[in-house]
């Protein structure tokens, strides 16, 4: 069995206390590998050796940060096959999800912030008696911490700006699918990244999760996960000062109307529902669609969704793979069960799910579609993470925007219209931090990235990234 190992001061090491947690392969339920659980004294360590090298690293040129990054880019892109058979292992998600979108999506995020670094200006503000401009400069040593459900993409999407733009790294991936981010550790080894500039500790959010967030020696927190844990971390860091970026949950809606592609908006939400068995924060999970053409959409949504194929994730012919764990498939469940009893009339989802032997106690679960569900209900309000949405219909524009902003979260959304005034009408209105219409996770990396009330705190992505990993300061010359 593979004993995977943190990686601090550029080598890969054991955690000090020597205890290790599983990582188990939920398609299968099998262990294959060891994961370090990490303590403060390890975290000692890799503050030091980043504080270390911090004054050289962030005094490279830009050009010179970000060659380092397209190095670790070449690699990734080099280990693609290895990195996609790992994290689908890891996860539970189809192999061809982690082929094209999540190990593609971390290169991009290498070579994107790479770039982006070099093209980086400030602004200049004059005036008839002076001159102002602005200087932004690294915080030192931050911390980036990210979640399960993609777990290289997460991870290379905060590295990556907190680097190029001089900071040195603590970084921790989830304990519950640490093991691409224990592959990279390899690949910044090879790279030649220099000694202390990352330094990626494993193991728990309890433990060496809170042990970074309580170190005044850590500047800034870029956080991804559950919206419970960054109200912890916010907490945590107001009375330090202490620059947070807080990616949370979402809940989020889908407004169809009547005058939509039917066929195109159908496709779309079925991806946009269950990608990943539903495991994504932006995943569609409360659908509302115009009265005239309920009956009709819902037909064509519910034949589709029961086509998906579920099983083996390493088998390319499966469209759904395994939920991330047992608690997590038994939280799924309790909200089935939950939306009969508040109502819910299930359409899809209680068929039996033939499966192969090897695959027999993994944790897979049909996607499931309800409709009748009240919108104040607790599956239309509360984060399910899972292959479960709700179909609800509304009578006019008015009433679509209500049901979708009554929530307490307001990640992302999206709008299907062909009228292109009502698309912009509602985008502007709509309460999420990302609006897609006639689209679903259509993303251009310089664009702003995040979630309004309780989805979040800030904006990750393009200038907003760098932005955030650097402090602002304002010089100003009088003529
Ligand atoms: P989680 O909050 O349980 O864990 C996320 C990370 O935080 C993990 O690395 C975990 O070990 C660590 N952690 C846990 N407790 C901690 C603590 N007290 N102090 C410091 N670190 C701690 O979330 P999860 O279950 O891994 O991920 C699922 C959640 O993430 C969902 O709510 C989902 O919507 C959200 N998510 C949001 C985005 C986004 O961009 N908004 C993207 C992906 C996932």
């Amino acid at each position: 069995m593979e004993i995977l190992a943190n990686y601090i001061n550029g080598e890969l090491s054991k955690p000090q206390s020597n205890n290790y947690i599983d990582d188990q392969n939920p398609a299968t339920t099998k262990v294959f590998a060891k994961i370090p659980l990490s303590d403060e004294i390890d975290l000692k360590f890799a503050i030091d050796s980043a504080e270390k090298a911090f004054p050289q690293w962030s005094g490279l040129p830009a050009k010179e940060r970000a060659a380092y990054l397209i190095k670790i880019s070449a690699l990734i892109n080099d280990n693609l096959e290895e990195l996609a058979l790992a994290e689908s292992i890891d996860t539970g998600k189809p192999i061809q999800l982690a082929k094209t979108v999540d190990i593609p999506r971390a290169i991009s995020n290498m070579e994107f912030f790479a770039h982006a670094i070099t093209q980086f200006s400030s602004e200049s503000h004059a005036n008839e008696k002076s001159i102002n401009y602005t200087l932004r400069k690294p915080l030192g040593v931050v911390g980036c911490i990210s979640p399960w459900n993609l777990p290289l993409y997460l991870f290379t999407w905060k590295i990556a700006p907190a680097l190029v733009t001089g900071n040195c790294v603590i970084a921790k991936p989830s304990e519950i699918t640490p093991y691409t981010a224990f592959l990279l550790s390899k690949i910044c080894i090879e790279a030649g990244l220099p000694k202390g500039v990352l330094n990626i500790l494993h193991g728990t959010g309890p433990e060496i999760g809170n042990a970074i967030v309580q170190n005044k020696r850590i500047k800034a927190i870029s956080f991804t996960g559950g919206t419970d844990t960054g109200k912890k971390i916010a907490e945590i860091s107001a009375p330090m000062f202490r620059k947070i970026s807080l990616e949370l949950g979402g809940k989020n809606p889908a407004l169809v109307f009547a005058d939509c592609d039917l066929n195109k908006t159908v496709e779309e939400l079925v991806r946009a529902s269950f990608s990943n068995q539903g495991e994504i924060c932006l995943c569609s999970s409360r659908l509302y669609i115009e009265k005239s053409i309920y009956e009709e959409f819902k037909s064509l949504f519910v034949e589709k969704v029961k086509n998906l194929k579920i099983g083996n994730p390493t088998n390319a012919a499966n469209n759904m793979g395994a939920l991330i764990s047992a608690q997590h498939l038994e939280k799924v469940k309790s909200y089935i069960r939950l939306a009969k009893e508040e109502g819910g009339h299930l359409l899809c989802g209680d068929e039996k799910l033939e499966l192969e032997k090897e695959n027999s106690k993994g944790y897979f679960l049909r996607p499931h579609v309800f409709e009748n569900l009240p919108n104040h209900c607790k599956v239309n309000q509360e984060e399910i993470f899972g292959p479960l949405v709700s179909l609800n219909s509304f009578r006019n524009e008015n009433e679509a925007i209500r049901f979708a902003n009554e929530s307490d979260y307001g990640l992302a959304s999206s709008i299907w219209t062909n009228d292109l005034s009502r698309a912009h009408r509602i985008g502007s209105k709509i309460e999420t931090g990302i609006v897609w219409i006639n689209c679903w996770m259509n993303r251009d990396l310089r664009t702003p990235f995040g979630g309004m009330k309780n989805s979040g705190l800030g904006r990750e992505g393009g200038l907003e990234a760098l932005r955030f990993f650097t402090e602002t300061k304002n010089i100003c010359i009088q003529f």
